[in-house]
């Protein structure tokens, strides 16, 4: 019995963040700091180049017009919100992207809003309260509601899954889980060597949230064994997605490569994106391939539900004989 009829499909999300992705890291990566605008507009534009609808999982300050960096009724941890009041005082640039949100909602490309949180807070942190949870996605929630858009899904910052009943709460849908795939060499090496797959299966939760899971970090392989690899060989992580594209392809599964936009912090990186959302185009206009976003898994997962005999397993996952 086949639960989920599904062709192969791939999902692409970012976690769109600016300064925030940052804030509470001591030293800053400044490189990456710096490139989150123009990643962000070079993604927008490569998006729209090859149609390819994404997921934008944004913080949600980054929508707020203006603030006194103190955040007095947020609960918070002291300390929390202090680089907006010091060193980046002067750096709304990092703090706003209320036109670079206006840039994603204009797009001719059908993107999905998400949420990545209000203030980047690690929600499976111990010292994450349920208290603490709750603010972040009410004020998320809240302020996304002041630009008319409606959050379906929502991307842990950093992947650190928790309060997934707060997720619920508040009426999402859909989280993206963590990949069972390393990131960087090893999990290339698994891909590619070991021939280990890259496709994942959405599975509803005991509070009825679809986990759509990662299946790749599109920028885990960096630093000086990129620059050696590429001399040799293709950028690797190209080929990698390329592998997991076909993948789909082939055994109409899902795919799903994420990224940040601030990891183009290199003309190389834009290339990369380039070649891999162009070979995405390629394929779905060759074969029956579709590209959705994790709001779409997450409709067609929960829809068969109990519809055409669906079953969710006791570890809350869907049954199926594939
Ligand atoms: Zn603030
Ligand atoms: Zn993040």
């Amino acid at each position: 019995m086949v639960v989920v009829a599904q062709m192969g499909s791939v999902v692409c999300s970012l976690d769109a963040e600016l300064g925030w992705g940052f804030h509470d890291l001591e030293p800053l990566p400044t490189e990456r700091v710096e490139a989150g605008r123009r990643g962000w507009s070079t993604m927008l534009e490569l998006c729209e180049e090859f149609d390819i609808p994404a997921t934008w999982a944004v913080v949600g300050h980054l929508m707020l017009e203006g603030c006194d960096g103190v955040h007095e009724d947020h609960p918070a941890p002291d300390g929390w919100f202090e680089r907006e009041r010091t060193d980046w005082w002067d750096r709304p640039d990092l703090r706003f992207g209320r036109d670079l949100v206006d840039d994603l909602l204009q797009s001719s490309v059908d993107h999905e809003f998400a949420s990545h949180s209000f203030s980047h807070v690690l929600f499976g942190a111990p010292s994450t309260d349920r208290e603490l949870a709750v603010a972040e996605l009410e004020c998320s929630l809240e302020i996304a509601d002041q630009w008319g858009q409606h959050v379906d899904s929502f991307i842990y910052p950093r992947n650190d899954v928790g309060h997934r009943d707060v997720l619920a709460e508040f009426g999402l849908n859909a989280y993206r889980g963590t990949s069972p795939t390393y990131d960087g060499v090893r999990g290339l090496f698994d891909s590619t060597v070991r021939d280990q797959t890259m496709l994942v299966e959405p599975t509803v939760d005991e509070y009825g949230l679809v986990n759509v899971p990662a299946s790749m970090f599109l920028f885990g392989f960096e630093g000086p064994a990129r620059t050696v690899a590429e001399s040799i060989w293709q950028d690797p992580m190209v080929l990698q997605a390329k592998r997991g594209i076909d993948e789909a392809v082939r055994n109409d599964g899902l795919f799903h490569m994420w990224l940040h936009p601030n990891n183009l912090t290199h003309p190389r990186d834009d290339h990369r994106m380039r070649a891999i959302l162009e070979y995405l185009s390629r394929r779905r206009a060759e074969t029956d391939l579709t590209v959705e976003t994790m709001g779409d898994v997450a409709r067609r997962v929960r829809v068969p539900r109990g519809v055409d005999g669906g079953t969710v397993a006791a570890d809350g996952g869907i049954m199926g004989d594939n």
